[in-house]
């Protein structure tokens, strides 16, 4: 399904018309591809009194080949006006002072903004926000980056040092509605203890969200833990040598899953329906991977998928639960049949495999567990009692096996996406749909491709230190905010 309206307002002749009429105006998004580097420009690092993360924070970024500034000029300043002027921070400010940088500040041109709030203790502290990003509101490139790094309030010494650290949120979540032109902004919980901290445990993170995968994510909050990460010897390549299953992996979000993870060097096992073994040969054929066609919800499937990677490869390393369908209704309305079935393919069918999946021991230490969410299981949805339910399981899925597979070093998270382009959403009534995709930070509905993008993050051995979260690929999405 295309945006035509997006594809209208990067045209020439559209962009005139959106600035005239004050309409959405979706930006162009930096989408990864391989070989690129991670950033369109430099870093400006900036840490609070007594941080604990701004040292090891430069050294990844150090090491990952990108120019890290302490100071507000990057080696490579420069000024685009055209650029500078777009989105909505752009017009505020055109309105309110002919488009001058607020408070006067640089013309500089920043890949990302990054600060490292950990040492912020009370919330006389968090002037020290401002004086960072008040000067560099206007110096941010088409989609950048801005990562703000806190402790989690539950770990603070005192409740002025967890107040002041649960204020980070606001910052975060309103500057990704800010800054506009793609520019995605986002808060990273590092934990205190064990080896957190270090450069192994946030490598991963910062590398994905500080690169054009995550180019739909903002205003999340992601925690970073103790859990073992094992660095890639090619970052390019982050799944090398990984078995991963797919589920639902024949078209739409599965599809894209399967593509990105093979390209990052997974070997990959494709799941879908027996009806849709055609697609899934199709798939399979342009990866390189391997096909399973079986209905998740028989009796036997289980077993049966448990027989077919014990045979075949002797374990799977990552598990992602993409398999999901809708069959909508309003509750009163709703037959039983609609809710068993969204009910056990979203939700049952997930329970059901890993169990059978972490008795055998087929997933080793190192393994990864990624489910689809949505936001419906976040927000809730008129119509979709039974989705949602659900999604929401999904969920509390998460929360209950994160915890109870730590000691196995097996990390769960989930995605949350909020409207991505696909049949699903091509369906929409078209006012609804129009909608649903320009209510968000980023004015446009994200790829299958955004989602994937997160699964992989998630789904790397360098994620061990990432597990319990539940990501939002939703361009900041105002449901469910
Ligand atoms: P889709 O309908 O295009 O693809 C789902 C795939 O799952 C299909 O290939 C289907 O055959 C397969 N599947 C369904 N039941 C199965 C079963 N019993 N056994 C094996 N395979 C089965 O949907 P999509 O839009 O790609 O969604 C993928 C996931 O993302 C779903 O879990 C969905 O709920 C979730 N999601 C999608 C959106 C969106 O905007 N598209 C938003 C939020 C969440």
């Amino acid at each position: 399904m295309t945006d035509r309206y997006a594809s209208f307002v990067q045209s020439g002749a559209g962009r005139a018309l959106v600035k005239r009429l004050g309409l959405p105006d979706p930006p162009r998004l930096r989408r990864h591809s391989p070989g690129d580097p991670l950033l369109p420009g430099p870093v400006l690092l900036g840490a609070a009194t007594g941080g604990r993360l701004a040292d090891p924070v430069a050294a990844i970024l150090t090491a990952a080949g990108v120019d890290v500034s302490t100071g507000t000029t990057p080696p490579t300043a420069g000024h685009d006006d055209a650029a500078a002027a777009d989105g909505p921070a752009g017009r505020d400010e055109r309105a309110g002072n002919g488009g001058a940088p607020p408070g006067g500040g640089t013309s500089a041109r920043f890949g990302a903004l990054v600060y490292d709030a950990t040492g912020i203790t009370d919330s006389t502290g968090l002037r020290q926000l401002y004086d960072f990003f008040h000067p560099q509101a206007r110096a941010v490139l088409p989609s950048g980056r801005v990562i703000v790094l806190g402790t989690p309030p539950a770990e603070c010494g005192s409740p002025r040092e967890a107040t002041a650290q649960r204020a980070l949120e606001g910052l975060t979540r309103s500057i990704g509605k800010e800054f506009g032109r793609g520019v995605t902004a986002q808060l990273v919980h590092v934990t205190a203890t064990g080896d957190a901290g270090t450069p192994t445990s946030l490598e991963a993170t910062l590398r994905f969200l500080l690169s054009g995968r995550s180019a739909y994510v903002s205003g999340q909050v992601v925690r970073v833990g103790t859990g073992p990460a094992v660095v890639p010897a090619d970052w390019n390549r982050p799944l090398a040598g990984q078995v991963v299953l797919v589920t639902g992996a024949a078209r739409g979000i599965g599809a894209a899953v399967a593509r990105v993870l093979a390209r990052d060097g997974a070997q990959v096992v494709a799941l879908d329906v027996p009806a849709a073994g055609d697609a899934l040969a199709a798939v399979v054929n342009e990866i390189g991977g391997t096909a399973v066609q079986l209905d998740l919800t028989t009796a036997d499937a289980p077993t049966r998928l448990a027989d077919h990677l014990a045979e075949r490869h002797g374990r799977v390393d990552v598990v992602v639960h993409n398999a999901g369908i809708t069959r909508d209704k309003t509750l009163g309305r709703m037959d039983a049949d609609r809710w068993d079935a969204v009910l056990d393919v979203n939700l049952s069918s997930q329970e059901r495999i890993n169990d059978v999946l972490l008795e055998r021991e087929l997933i080793p230490e190192g393994g990864r567990l990624v489910a689809v969410s949505s936001i419906a299981g976040i927000a809730g949805n008129r119509g979709q009692t039974n989705y949602a339910t659900s999604k929401a399981g999904v969920i509390g899925l998460v929360d209950s096996l994160a915890p109870a597979l730590a000691g196995r070093g097996i990390s769960v998270n989930a995605v949350a996406p909020g409207f991505i382009e696909t049949r699903l959403t091509a369906r929409i009534p078209l006012v609804v749909r129009e909608a649903g995709r320009r209510m968000n930070s980023l004015a446009q509905g994200g790829l299958p491709v955004d989602v994937a993008e997160t699964i992989g993050w998630l789904a790397w051995p360098a994620s061990g230190a990432v597990s319990g979260n539940v990501v939002r690929v939703c361009g900041q999405s105002l449901l469910g905010a």
